[in-house]
C-alpha cells in the first residue's frame, strides 16, 4: 500500500473543509506571507517538516486535477515526484511514461534506470535528490506534452520548487528545459551554461531517454554533471 495513503484521507478531508470554507490556495510553509515581507530568494529556506507537510498537501491537490482532460481520462495515476524534500538538487524530466504512469514514482523504467546511474556516479543517491516532472501525467504513447498542458501544469511545478527551495536544478531535456527557463533555444545550445530559477541555480543536460537512443552522448552528460558537481563542492 502506498504510505502516503493513511494520511493522505485526512489532508483530502483537510483540503475540502479549507476549499469548503473558501481558501483555494496554500501559504509557503515557514514563510511568511506579511505584505513587505523580502522576496523568496532573501528568505531562510522551509523547515525539512514543512516542505514534507506542503509536499503532501501539493501532492493531494495534483491527484484531483482535471485541467488537461484528456490526460485525466486516460492516466492511470498522477505521478508527483520522489526524493528529500529538503534535497540540494532536483532532476527535473519531462513527463511520466508507462512505468511511471503504472507505479506512480517519475524515472523508474529504462530512461530511469540509467537516471539512477547518473544520479550514483555523482556519489548521490535517489533518495538525497528530488526526481520530478514538468508534467504530472503522462501523455498518450508518450507524446510531447503541449504547450497547454505545461501551462496547465506549471503552477504545481512551480509550488513543488518553491516548497523543496533546492539550490540546484537539473533540466534533463529540451521539454524540462524550456518549461522551466521559457527559453526556445536548442538543447545543445543550454548545455555547459549556468541559469537561474529563483534562487536556484540551473543547468540542463541531454534526457536519458535520448541517452539510450544515442550512447555516444553519455559523455557529454557527464561532462555537465562534472561541471554540476563542481559547484556544488561534490568530490568525484
Ligand atoms: N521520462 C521522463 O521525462 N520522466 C519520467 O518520469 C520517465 C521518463
Amino acid at each position: 500500500m502506498n504510505p502516503d495513503a493513511g494520511s493522505a484521507r485526512a489532508l483530502r478531508q483537510r483540503l475540502e473543509s479549507l476549499a469548503g470554507a473558501g481558501v483555494t490556495s496554500l501559504p509557503t510553509p515557514g514563510r511568511s506571507a506579511a505584505v513587505g515581507a523580502p522576496p523568496p530568494t532573501t528568505m531562510a529556506p522551509p523547515a525539512v517538516d514543512d516542505r514534507s507537510n506542503g509536499l503532501a498537501i501539493l501532492r493531494q491537490m495534483v491527484v484531483g486535477c482535471t485541467r488537461c482532460t484528456e490526460l485525466a481520462a486516460t492516466r492511470t495515476q498522477t505521478v508527483f515526484g520522489v526524493g528529500a524534500p529538503s534535497a540540494r538538487l532536483c532532476f527535473l524530466g519531462e513527463a511520466p511514461g508507462a512505468d511511471e504512469d503504472a507505479s506512480g514514482e517519475p524515472f523508474v523504467g529504462r530512461a530511469g534506470q540509467l537516471l539512477t546511474k547518473i544520479i550514483e556516479a555523482c556519489t548521490l543517491t535517489r533518495e538525497q535528490v528530488y526526481i520530478l516532472n514538468v508534467l504530472k501525467c503522462r501523455p498518450p504513447d508518450n507524446r510531447t506534452p503541449d504547450p497547454a498542458e505545461v501551462t496547465n501544469c506549471r503552477p504545481f511545478l512551480e509550488r513543488q520548487l518553491e516548497i523543496i527551495a533546492p539550490e540546484f536544478i537539473c533540466c534533463l531535456g529540451t521539454t524540462a528545459a524550456h518549461a522551466l527557463l521559457q527559453t526556445a533555444e536548442p538543447i545543445g545550445k543550454l548545455r555547459r551554461r549556468w541559469f537561474t530559477y529563483g534562487a536556484a541555480e540551473v543547468v540542463c543536460t541531454y534526457h536519458p531517454s535520448y541517452l539510450l537512443r544515442n550512447p555516444a552522448a553519455k559523455k557529454d552528460v557527464r561532462e555537465d554533471m562534472k561541471m554540476l558537481m563542481t559547484r556544488m563542492g561534490v568530490r568525484l
